[in-house]
């Protein structure tokens, strides 16, 4: 029997606790994170394929001005924005990523042009961004990634002398910030995976990284198999602390945990996110499953997230302490 279509979102994972927003600013996240899943299960209930369903997901996200990725964008510490995406196919595993690319609207479609239009997986900087222009992908002028909140977030952080999340101690090791870990200096990314009705898997993922990184700074997001993986069994999207989430292969492990180990999704999503706590990082993933299964477990104190099925209800959570049945 086929399973049930399925789609999961994220918009970032950090230490999103309960009072750091107004209750219409909560109210305008959970119905951003609706609109996107009521639009994915329509589509996949069409029978849309996984990819074009991821695709348009975090196309979605990157339009919101809320989420840190295209529109909404992180500042780096010369006031740029450097945007980073990935995309992949589950069941023929074609793989497409940008890194470092400026002034492009969608950077997931860049990385879609990339996997579809190039022999190539990952392109990054200059050479991206002329490839994107001559492909006919939509860019916006700098204005267009403005906005206040960011900008004040970039001020906070060069104040702190920190980046996103992170601080870096007398000792030259990087830990996490310490305090206050509220809504301005959480991290943020963008990612959405899918099981469509004819069992595909596919995983997109999209972020402007961490306020005040270096330029030329790339995390995890484009690097495949880092922040972004599919597989016939398993499609997992990242966000978190990037550099952590390299180091640990994070999306490809918890494929392979499936693959090779015969893991269940929870074993190997939860051992995955024990890892990256074990390192002194913080973030979650979300994943499906070629059965249906969706998880979308993290270790910090929130993360923007929703899943639905292609018939069934939408199911949106902000906070940890929020209950949406992890597993369904
Ligand atoms: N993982 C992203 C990065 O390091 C940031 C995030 O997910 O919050 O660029």
């Amino acid at each position: 029997m086929t399973p049930q279509a399925v789609l999961a979102i994220h918009g970032g994972a950090g230490e999103i606790v309960r009072g750091a927003f107004s209750s219409e600013a909560e109210r305008e996240f959970r119905d951003a994170l609706d609109a996107i899943l009521e639009q994915g299960s329509r589509a996949l209930a069409q029978g849309a394929t996984a990819l074009d369903v991821v695709t348009q997901a975090v196309v979605m996200l990157e339009d919101c001005p809320l989420f840190n990725a295209g529109r909404g964008a992180a500042y780096t510490s010369a006031g740029t924005h450097e945007l980073d995406a990935a995309i992949m196919n589950g069941s023929t595993r074609a793989a497409g990523a940008v890194a470092c690319v400026q002034g492009v609207r969608n950077p997931v479609l860049g990385a879609r042009m990339v996997m579809e239009d190039s022999p190539h997986v990952l392109m990054v900087g200059e050479g991206a961004t002329a490839f994107l222009r001559e492909r006919g992908a939509i860019f916006e002028p700098e204005s267009y990634f403005h906005s206040e909140r960011r900008l004040a977030q970039l001020r906070e952080a060069r104040e702190k002398g920190v980046f996103g999340m992170l601080a870096e101690q007398e000792a030259g090791r990087i830990v996490p910030l310490l305090s206050p870990l509220d809504e301005r200096t959480k991290m943020g990314t963008v990612g959405a995976v899918a099981l469509d009705r004819n069992g595909r898997l596919a995983s997109a993922a999209s972020t402007g990284g961490l306020t005040n990184k270096l330029p030329g700074r790339v995390g995890d997001t484009p690097v495949i198999g880092a922040g972004c993986y599919a597989d016939e069994n398993v499609a997992v999207a990242c966000t978190g602390m990037g550099e952590m989430f390299i180091r640990l292969g994070v999306a490809g492990g918890v494929a392979a945990r499936i693959r090779h180990g015969g893991a269940s999704l929870e074993a190997a999503v939860t051992e995955a996110i024990a890892e990256v706590g074990r390192l002194g990082g913080k973030g979650g993933l979300i994943a499906v499953d070629r059965a249906g299964g969706v998880i979308l477990p993290f270790n910090s104190g929130g993360m923007y997230r929703g899943w639905t099925r292609s018939e069934g209800a939408r199911h949106v959570a902000i906070y940890g302490d929020e209950d949406m049945a992890g597993r369904a």
